[in-house]
């Protein structure tokens, strides 16, 4: 097996299964159904530990790691992330509630989107979380109109900047590049620090920017810290605001592939932690806390998909083209990746994961779009109708943004850890999808 890819606890079992957690995915297939996601506990908690690790070996001031919400986020999710002593970064008041109910202090947690409603900063004005990263002027005026009369500490703001830097990775996951919606263009930080100046109730404590996901350059960032660090210079010069938080955000990528190296996370923080030393040096600026926001590079590892193989759809293929369609029982609605933005990954059958490849076939979700294919041109041992398909890399930005396509239950996800699975997030059921399904009344009779 290809080790980077799948979890550090993957292993072949003494049936030639795959193991994931000290736990048999067939076991597990079959207790559970399928579709099904895994959450490798320990690759999670490693995860967590090299970032914390690697800052503290670098950076010489403080710091503090806000796993990304955005790429998986349950109660369980949330309880880890703090057992870990990572803080979080959430990105609607439905994530916030989640992050809170599962114990999280408000003010290790930072809300960030570039379109808050009014009633999600109310909502996390009322908690208290540690910061609201700003995006625009018009959200900026509505804090400050809703701060206006409180008392007490003022809100402490981030506010994210447009970098203006284009990074190497596919357009629907970039961020900071001078056109991106995100972010405020820099030339109206002074506008914002006037803002600032007549609103009491909020206090400006630094700068942001993310550049964008599955990024493999680690020189980039030292660019985003040059933006950000003459940002906080200017602010200085010409505002008389001292920022003591700069946040380059997160991004770094993960293989998805085995031909696919992963990003160096030790060099990737030395790099990072230079720029930040050296370039507060340079401007006579105070060192900052870094804040830094990995989400894929937390979770993606730590997460593998279980389909079951439902069908074979024969083509006419031809050298070096698909022979079948293999069709399993997931697909674009619990993992939209491949339709959204032509993600790659890669897959193993679970019965036989080092059995050789014996045919070229397109792997097809079940959904009702061409484009649910998770898989073009895999090369895989013949799977047929009953086998169990297993998905690597899948944690990241796959049941976080699941949906009902179909009206299809979302699949259950299961904790594994020590030869030990509990269910953190129960399949859905069709009681739950009607829960919200009104009908009209009077009408079935
Ligand atoms: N921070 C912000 C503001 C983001 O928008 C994202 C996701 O794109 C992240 C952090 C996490 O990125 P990644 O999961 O690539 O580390």
């Amino acid at each position: 097996m290809d080790t980077h890819i799948w979890p550090i606890t993957a292993s072949v079992n003494q049936a030639g299964h795959l193991e994931i957690g000290g736990c048999d995915t067939l076991a597990l297939a079959r207790e559970h159904g399928t579709p099904l996601y895994l959450l490798d506990e320990a690759t999670f908690r490693a995860s967590c530990r090299a970032y914390r690790e690697a800052l503290g070996r670098h950076y010489p001031g403080a710091f503090a790691i806000h796993y990304a919400s955005k790429s998986l986020l349950n109660t369980a999710v949330a309880q880890l992330v703090k057992s870990e002593g990572l803080s979080l970064d959430v990105v609607s008041g439905g994530e916030l509630w989640v992050a809170l109910r599962a114990g999280f202090a408000a003010e290790r947690i930072h809300l960030h989107g570039n379109a808050k409603p009014r009633h999600e900063l109310e909502q996390a004005l009322a908690a208290g979380v540690g910061n609201i990263v700003v995006d625009t002027l018009d959200e900026l005026r509505l804090l400050a109109e809703l701060t206006a009369g409180r008392t007490g500490q003022p809100q402490p703001l981030l506010i994210r900047v447009a970098p203006g830097i284009a990074a190497h990775t596919h357009a629907h996951i970039q961020t900071g590049q001078a056109d991106s919606k995100f972010g405020l263009p820099l030339v109206l930080l002074g506008e914002a620090a006037v803002i600032l100046r007549g609103a009491p109730g909020l206090r400006l404590r630094g700068l942001h920017c993310h550049l964008g996901s599955q990024l493999f350059e680690t020189d980039i960032y030292q660019r985003a810290v040059d933006v950000l660090l003459d940002a906080a210079a200017a602010l200085r010069d010409q505002q008389g605001i001292v920022v003591d938080e700069i946040s380059p955000g997160g991004g770094l990528g993960v293989p998805y592939t085995p031909d696919q190296q992963p990003p160096d996370l030790d060099a990737f923080v030395r790099t990072l932690s230079a720029a930040m030393a050296a370039g507060c040096a340079a401007r006579g600026l105070p060192l900052p806390t870094l804040v830094i926001e990995p989400g894929r590079s937390i979770v993606a590892r730590a997460g593998v998909a279980l389909y079951e193989v439902v069908a074979r759809k024969p083509l006419a293929g031809g050298p070096g083209r698909a022979s079948a369609f293999v069709h399993v029982d997931g697909g674009m609605a619990d993992n939209i990746r491949p339709a959204l933005y032509e993600a790659v990954y890669t897959a193993a059958l679970a019965s036989r994961p080092t059995a050789p490849a014996e045919e070229q076939v397109h792997v097809a979700g079940r959904y009702c779009e061409s484009g649910d294919v998770l898989l073009h041109d895999a090369h895989l041992p013949h799977a047929a109708p009953g086998d169990l398909l297993a998905l690597a890399t899948a944690g990241a930005y796959t049941l976080s943004m699941a949906s009902n396509y179909n009206l299809v239950p979302r699949p259950a996800l299961l904790l594994v850890g020590d030869g030990r699975a509990k269910i953190i997030q129960r399949r859905e059921t069709y009681e739950d999808l009607a829960r919200r399904d009104a009908g009209i009344e009077g009408e079935n009779q």
